[in-house]
């Protein structure tokens, strides 16, 4: 259990769709000794993980609807603020996380900075 930046707690891993690494697995969950994790409530577990995590390579318009399309399932997510937490507090370079991409998420880290 940790304290992120904007002060709530979170535990277990993150969806492993933004992190295309094999275990978990993708949509696996990880239960932990306090109960389920988070992300088992992620609205994104059943998603394409492409839209979180746009591949190199799509033009920018295209990477951009698809951002679009994602923050669009982030905005009906119950677990939106705990995401955008673990976004912050792992610094995380890439994806839509917590319904913000990457550039507002620096942004949002220099707000909560300064
Ligand atoms: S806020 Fe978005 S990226 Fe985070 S778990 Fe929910 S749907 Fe997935």
């Amino acid at each position: 259990m940790r304290m992120t930046a904007t002060g709530t707690e979170f535990s277990g891993a993150p969806p492993s769709a933004h992190t295309g690494r094999a275990t978990p697995g993708p949509y696996d969950a990880v239960p932990t000794p306090r109960g389920p994790s988070w992300w088992e409530f992620a609205a994104c577990r059943t998603a394409d993980a492409d839209l979180f995590c746009v591949p190199d390579g799509v033009p920018l318009r295209r990477k951009r609807e698809r951002e679009r399309r994602a923050k669009a399932i982030c905005a009906t997510c119950p677990v939106r603020a705990r995401c955008l937490d673990e976004a912050l507090a792992r610094d995380e370079q890439f994806g839509v996380w917590g319904g913000k991409d990457a550039r507002e998420r620096r942004e949002l880290r220099r707000r909560l900075a300064s």
